[in-house]
C-alpha cells in the first residue's frame, strides 16, 4: 500500500521545534498578562457566513482560500482562516458589552488558508491574535501596536520595520476609491489579470498586488491621506503621535491596505527582511464596522495577528535565544538487570518530588546508558547497582563536574536540589 503523507502545505511540528513554539507561546502569555488581555479558546470551524460577511466577499481569503465544507446536517462550515471574526462573534454571543470597555482578549491556534505553499506560507499555520473590543480611542490602537512590538522585543527580534497607514472609513473611502479608479483607469493595460478584475470590484486591493508591473504602477498612485475625512485624519494623527511618544520607529506606507475588507482607519504591518517574499510577521488595525457586518451592535475595535511559524523562522535566522531545550535533570542508570525494577521505583519517586528524570527501557549497557544521559543533556546520573541496593543508597554523579557522591535513597531528591542551588 502507498504511504500516506501529510497534505500539501501542512506540517508536523516535531520535538526539535515544538519546544521553541512553547517558548514563544510562554512569552505571549506573559505579555498578554502585562497588557491585561485574557485568553480565550475559540472554535476551529464556524458558519461560512461569519467569514464571507465579516472578511468581505471580494477578498482573496473568501474568494479563493477558505476550506469550506458541508457537514452531515447540510450546514456550510469553514475552517477559520483568521480569528478576528470569531472573536467578534464570541463577544456578541456572550454579551461581553457588560464588561468594562475595551474588552481585551487574545487567542492562539491554527488557521487555514488554501494558499500556494512556500517558505513561511502554509495552508495550516498558527496565529497569535490580540483584540481590544469596544473602544474607538486611538490610544487603544497605540496599545495594540505597542503590545505586538513588546512581544517581538522580548523575543529578541531585531531589524523589524513597522508600516502604518489609514484605510479610512465608509464615509471617506468611496472618495479615495474614485481617485484610485481614475488613476488606475489610465493604466489598465499594464495591470495583471487579477488587478484588472479588482479594478471595478475592489480597487484598493490593487495597491497590495505583488506583481512587479502592478507595483510599478502603484508607485505613483494617489495616497489615501488627502481623501481622509476629518475624523479619520485626526484619528491617524493621534495614533502616529502616540507611537512617536512611546519611541516607536515606523514608516507611513500609503500602499498598505491589508488583505481583509473589515479594516477601518488604522492599518499596520510589521515586516522582517529575514522572511523573503512572505515578509509580514504581523498585521492588524482597526475594524469599527466588522461587528455590524456580522449582525452585531456597533463595536469599534482594534487588534492584530502575528504568525507563530514566521516568528520562529525569523528568530532562527537571527540566532535569537529560545531558552534551554528541555532535558532531564537526572538519568537513572541501572548497573545490572536485577536492579532495573528498583531503578523504575526510584525514577518514579524522584518524579513525584517534581524532578525531571529519564531511564533506560532497552536493557542497554552501563556505558550506553551514560551515553544516553549525555545525549539527552542530563545534568546528573543516578546510579544504582547491587552494592547500592544492599546499602539503601544511590551513587549520584554530577555529569558537568564529574564529582560523584553516595547518598541514602531518601536523601537523593534533597541532595540533587542542593547541588542545583549551589551553582
Ligand atoms: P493576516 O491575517 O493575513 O493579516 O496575517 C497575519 C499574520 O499571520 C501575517 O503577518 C503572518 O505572520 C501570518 N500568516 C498569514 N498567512 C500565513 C500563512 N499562509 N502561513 C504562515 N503565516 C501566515
Amino acid at each position: 500500500m502507498t504511504e500516506i503523507k501529510a497534505p500539501r502545505g501542512v506540517r508536523d511540528i516535531l520535538p526539535d521545534e515544538s519546544w521553541k513554539w512553547a517558548y514563544v507561546l510562554n512569552h505571549a502569555h506573559a505579555v498578554a498578562g502585562d497588557f491585561g488581555y485574557a485568553e480565550v479558546h475559540l472554535p476551529i470551524f464556524e458558519h461560512t457566513e461569519l467569514f464571507s460577511r465579516g472578511i468581505g466577499e471580494t477578498t482573496d481569503v473568501v474568494e479563493k482560500e477558505m476550506y469550506t465544507f458541508t457537514d452531515r446536517g447540510d450546514r456550510s462550515l469553514t475552517l477559520r482562516p483568521e480569528a478576528t471574526a470569531s472573536m467578534v462573534r464570541s463577544y456578541i454571543e456572550h454579551d461581553m458589552a457588560e464588561a468594562g470597555q475595551p474588552v481585551k482578549l487574545w487567542c492562539a491556534g491554527p488557521m487555514f488558508r488554501y494558499e500556494r505553499p512556500q517558505k513561511g506560507r502554509y495552508r495550516q499555520f498558527w496565529q497569535l491574535d490580540f483584540e481590544a473590543l469596544g473602544s474607538s480611542n486611538p490610544m487603544v490602537d497605540v496599545e495594540i501596536i505597542e503590545l505586538s512590538l513588546e512581544l517581538f522585543r522580548r523575543l529578541g527580534l531585531t531589524n523589524l520595520e513597522v508600516m502604518v497607514n489609514s484605510v479610512g472609513c465608509p464615509k471617506c473611502r468611496p472618495v479615495y476609491k474614485g481617485r484610485l479608479m481614475a488613476y488606475f483607469g489610465a493604466h489598465l493595460d499594464t495591470l495583471c489579470e487579477s488587478c484588472v478584475s479588482r479594478y471595478s470590484r475592489n480597487p484598493l486591493r490593487i495597491l497590495d498586488c505583488k506583481n512587479p508591473q502592478c507595483r510599478a504602477v502603484t508607485e505613483d498612485a494617489p495616497g489615501i491621506y488627502d481623501s481622509l475625512c476629518e475624523d479619520c485624519r485626526t484619528h491617524f494623527t493621534s495614533v502616529t503621535d502616540g507611537m512617536t511618544r512611546l519611541g516607536a520607529t515606523f514608516h507611513v506606507d500609503k500602499r498598505l491596505v491589508r488583505g481583509l475588507d473589515y479594516y477601518t482607519k488604522t492599518a499596520y504591518e510589521v515586516l522582517s527582511g529575514q522572511l523573503g517574499a512572505q515578509n509580514a510577521v504581523c498585521g492588524g488595525g482597526r475594524y469599527d464596522n466588522l461587528s455590524e457586518a456580522v449582525g452585531g451592535p456597533a463595536l469599534p475595535s482594534v487588534g492584530f495577528a502575528t504568525g507563530l511559524d514566521r516568528i520562529i523562522l525569523v528568530m532562527e535566522e537571527q540566532g535569537c535565544s529560545f531558552g534551554k531545550r528541555p532535558a532531564p535533570l537526572v538519568y537513572m542508570i541501572a548497573q545490572t538487570p536485577a536492579v532495573r525494577t528498583e531503578a523504575q521505583i526510584l525514577t518514579a519517586s524522584l518524579r513525584r518530588s517534581g524532578l525531571a528524570v529519564e531511564m533506560d527501557y532497552l536493557g542497554r549497557s552501563v556505558k550506553a546508558q551514560f551515553k544516553a544521559a549525555s545525549t539527552l543533556g542530563a545534568r546528573f546520573a543516578a546510579i544504582i547497582g547491587e552494592s547500592e541496593m544492599e546499602k539503601g543508597t544511590v551513587s549520584l554523579k554530577d555529569l558537568e563536574s564529574g564529582e560523584q557522591v553516595e547518598v541514602l535513597r531518601h536523601d537523593l531528591a534533597g541532595k540533587i536540589r542542593k547541588l542545583c542551588e549551589s551553582n
